[in-house]
């Protein structure tokens, strides 16, 4: 059997982190009831003229410095003519011929060093409207607030030869995305979607097959799984010499039955009888207007994470996991800008503040003031409050925004590390407790704990627990 190799290219649809639509005023915000963000321009209405929105135009740019693009001074936008529901105009506007950006590459960092993605283009369009199928009900219905929602569109080569090669790329572009505030990245929200082309020819050969193109995959899973299957089709098919059966066709992934369905053949492949925009002037850009947004690019995630391994002194475990939403690391930063201790500082951002957001399902910031949790871990490390009180405090901070400090005054929680008063409690709950201390003196460990469990009851959970721990053991100890 002759060795074959995978040939994947990818075309991936980026909205962009605008508040109004490409060519009107409509809120672009996500979620909103439907067909409420429209107007006449984005329904198609006859009569109107759509007037470009700058930032995206900002937006794109900034996506083709990064991606190491041509940024080109005179771009153009076209027509893509089709009829569809999903469409109010029964048109795209788009860019066909002359794109935004052409060229550029990208390197995706593999286990044996770097590989290298060629970028084709990235050109500007708007989204379309969405269509909701009930099936029940045997209606359709759709939703225009999406439609005239700025995208960009990344073409890459058909540089990818696996699937894995495929996921590490987009990983790191939707962490670009996020970062430099492109686009919020959101897959489960439609802002980054991707239609891939997979091929299969002999290896060290240039030939180019026949593909299969399978659209819209919404998550890093499916495209993964659909990449896979479309795989395993065309190497058996190979394999077995049989690969003339490969049509090239377009398939769309079938989550549940996690199979790719043929949706069109290349011979039916429609028409879309591209023309120029006329309602639109060419976009000229000038050199400054690129020289400002390229100085306005912030650190990039792989660059960023470098420099935060070599700053704190953290685990990689936890860089990685405050790097996973940049809400996370700007607010990790931030409270180590105060003079906290940088481990200290993870350990309550990726362990108590994550479980707060989790349990309160709050994805978009962390609701506790950064100077605040600085303050907080002060208060435990110069022995004003315990841990437990800390943790007490830092869930109360989430629906009261006020002070740790005026919180530990009010709620009377300052920790007891007084001594004299400590020895007090001890000594009445070892007396309160003879048969604990029988157990103890049997050996049971368990009976430390229930006393330490006593002593934090009748000082509501304030005393200072290393300092009881001592005087307690010594205490009991000292009985015979
Ligand atoms: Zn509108």
């Amino acid at each position: 059997m002759k060795d074959y190799e995978t040939i994947i290219g990818l075309e991936v649809h980026i909205e962009l982190n605008t508040n109004t639509k490409l060519f009107c005023s409509c809120s672009t915000e996500f979620g909103a009831m439907a067909n409420t963000n429209v107007c006449p321009i984005c329904m198609g209405m006859p009569g109107t003229l759509p007037v470009l929105n700058e930032k995206a135009i900002e937006l794109a740019v900034k996506a083709g410095k990064i991606f190491n693009a041509n940024i080109n001074t005179t771009s153009r936008f076209d027509r893509k003519n089709y009829f569809y529901p999903d469409s109010p105009k029964g048109y795209q506007i788009t860019q066909m011929d002359m794109p935004i950006c052409s060229g550029g590459y990208y390197d995706i960092e593999m286990e044996d060093g770097k590989k290298r993605i060629n970028i084709d283009r990235i050109h500007i369009e708007e989204d379309a409207g969405k269509l909701i199928h009930l099936k029940e009900e045997n209606i359709s219905l759709v939703d225009y607030n999406r439609a005239g929602i700025p995208l960009i569109e990344i073409v890459t080569g058909s540089d990818f030869r696996s699937a894995d090669e495929v996921i590490l790329f987009l990983k790191d572009l939707r962490a670009i995305l996020q970062y430099t505030g492109i686009s919020d990245g959101k897959m489960e929200e439609g802002s980054l979607r991707c239609d891939v082309n997979i091929s299969m020819r002999a290896k060290n050969s240039m030939d180019l097959n026949k593909k299969v193109e399978i659209k819209n995959l919404n998550s890093f899973r499916e495209v993964y799984r659909a990449l896979i299957m479309e795989e395993e089709i065309q190497e058996k098919l190979y394999a077995e010499s049989r690969e003339d059966e490969i049509k090239e066709e377009t398939k769309r992934w079938d989550e549940t039955l996690g199979e790719n369905i043929p949706m069109r053949s290349k011979d039916d492949e429609q028409d879309y009888r591209y023309f120029i925009e006329g309602d639109l002037l060419d976009i000229h850009i000038e050199e400054d207007f690129i020289k400002n947004i390229s100085e306005d690019i912030a650190e990039l995630p792989n660059l960023r994470r470098k420099r935060i391994i070599k700053e704190y002194n953290i685990p990689i475990m936890q860089v990685d996991i405050l790097m996973e939403n940049k809400i996370y690391i700007d607010y990790f930063e931030e409270v180590v800008s105060y003079g906290m201790d940088s481990i200290e500082a993870a350990n309550w951002i990726t362990v108590d503040i994550l479980r707060i957001l989790k349990e309160r399902e709050i994805t978009d910031a962390i609701p506790i003031n950064p100077s605040y949790l600085a303050k907080l871990i002060n208060l435990i490390k110069n022995g004003d409050i315990n841990r437990n009180v800390g943790k007490k405090i830092l869930d109360m901070m989430v629906d009261i925004n006020k002070d740790p400090e005026t919180l530990v005054q009010e709620m009377g929680l300052i920790q007891i590390s007084d001594i004299d008063e400590l020895e007090k409690v001890v000594g009445k709950v070892i007396v309160d407790n003879p048969e604990a201390v029988d157990d103890y003196k049997k050996g049971k460990s368990k009976a430390l704990g229930y006393f330490m469990g006593q002593i934090m009851k009748a000082t509501k959970g304030k005393a200072n627990p290393p300092k009881v721990k001592k005087i307690l053991e010594r205490k009991l100890d000292e009985i015979k």
